[in-house]
């Protein structure tokens, strides 16, 4: 099956008991058993519910992996990942990451004695020289959020099998239509599904989709043990949005193209983040790994004053200014005062995350009147 074929039939099957086409929204907690232990593959929606089930496999298949496990949002998915480790492991992750992300691995599991490292992962050996004997994961975000860098997923998956350490990926910004970590190497795919794959900015929601059986087994007992599970009607609400995940796509990176080389070419602009562009530093890697650039955008303004980034924001009326990404509408964002604002301000800086930097979510509208609210928007400073 190809991948638009995928998002609209995988894992999911008329209901054997009245041929609706679509998943019905299992509203149910419970289910009744037989005798006991004797039931039909449900006992507690906690555990299991089948609208969830037709998500998960629909989901593994989107990423060609075997098996999907959906959580209440991204940042459980990445509680769960986290819950594999014991105290006294050591993670290393890029150090351009998720906020939240960042704030859960610092401000949570430090005190439960896990250690970790945030490097730069543009050199993939540089990563050797931070594995000790208690190096257990190593977690990576490509493109970065928000600085868009590439980070080459098949070189980082070779260093975690040489070492036998377990490799996860957050491919939120690039979806599975983009790219597909299992393919290169990792053996953790991770989501928030709450971004492009819910796609409607209507659903908080996480995904990990894995290939082994026994991953899959651990992170399935975390996932129940710890309770961290979407409700049904969530489920359903993002099988429905992946139905046009690939058209979304196209249009997304579409109108990535054309905002990003606007953006470009505009005098008020001084830097452009985006691995579409032949000279960005990690242009090639993104070749090789991504079927296409994505809809994500940040640049810098030429004067580089926080006032002119506040002044840009508040004037763009297509591009809200909200937390968030990778929904139909387009969104704009200030990732210094927003998304990263639980990293120190000399940590942010050292990645290039300077206070004039904007973050763009391009959205699925007509292009020219997205050209036309930043451009209007630019004309105020
Ligand atoms: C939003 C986001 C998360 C966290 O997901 P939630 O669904 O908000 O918990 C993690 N990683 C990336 C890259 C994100 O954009």
């Amino acid at each position: 099956m190809k991948f638009g074929t995928k998002a609209i039939h995988a894992g999911v099957e008329p209901d054997p008991s009245t041929g609706a086409i679509m998943t019905p929204i299992f509203q149910t907690s419970t289910y009744v058993q037989r005798s006991p232990g004797d039931h039909k593959g449900y006992e507690y929606s906690r555990t299991h519910n089948p609208t969830r089930t037709a998500l998960q496999n629909n989901l593994a298949a989107l990423e060609n992996g075997k098996h999907g496990l959906c959580f209440s949002s991204g940042l459980g998915a990445i509680d769960a990942i986290i819950k594999l480790l014991n105290p006294g492991d050591e993670v290393i992750s890029t150090n351009d990451l998720y906020g939240g992300s960042y704030r859960i691995f610092t401000k949570v599991f430090e005190r439960y004695g896990i250690k970790f490292h945030f490097i730069s992962m543009e050199d993939p050996r540089t990563i050797e020289t931070y594995i000790t004997p208690h190096t257990k994961l190593i977690w990576a975000e490509t493109p970065t959020n928000p600085m868009m860098n590439i980070i080459d997923i098949e070189e980082i998956g070779k260093v975690a099998k040489k070492h036998d350490i377990l490799f996860g990926v957050d491919n939120t910004f690039a979806t599975p239509f983009l790219q597909n970590p299992l393919d290169l190497g990792a053996d953790i795919v991770m989501h928030s599904v709450t971004k492009y794959l819910g796609g409607h900015s209507d659903v908080v929601m996480g995904a990990l989709v894995v290939n082994d059986d026994q991953l899959q087994e651990k992170l399935a007992f975390i996932q129940n043990a710890c309770g961290a599970t979407p409700g049904p009607q969530d489920c359903f609400l993002v099988l429905r949005g992946i139905k046009t995940l690939h058209l979304r796509m196209e249009r997304h990176c579409e109108n990535g193209a054309a905002i990003a080389r606007f953006l470009k070419s505009h005098p008020k602009i001084d830097k452009v983040y985006w691995p579409g562009f032949e000279d960005h530093p990690n242009h090639d890697i993104a070749k090789k790994q991504m079927r296409d650039f994505g809809g994500m955008i940040s640049f810098t303004i030429k004067r580089n004053k926080i006032e002119d980034a506040h002044t840009v924001l508040e004037n763009l009326h297509y591009f809200s200014l909200a937390e968030s990404l990778g929904g139909v509408e387009s969104l704009s964002g200030h990732p210094a005062s927003m998304t990263h604002a639980s990293i120190p301000k000399e940590e942010r800086e050292k990645v290039g995350l300077v206070d004039s930097l904007i973050r763009l979510s391009v959205g699925i509208e007509d292009i020219e009147d997205l050209k036309n609210d930043l451009d209007q928007a630019l004309a105020k400073v």
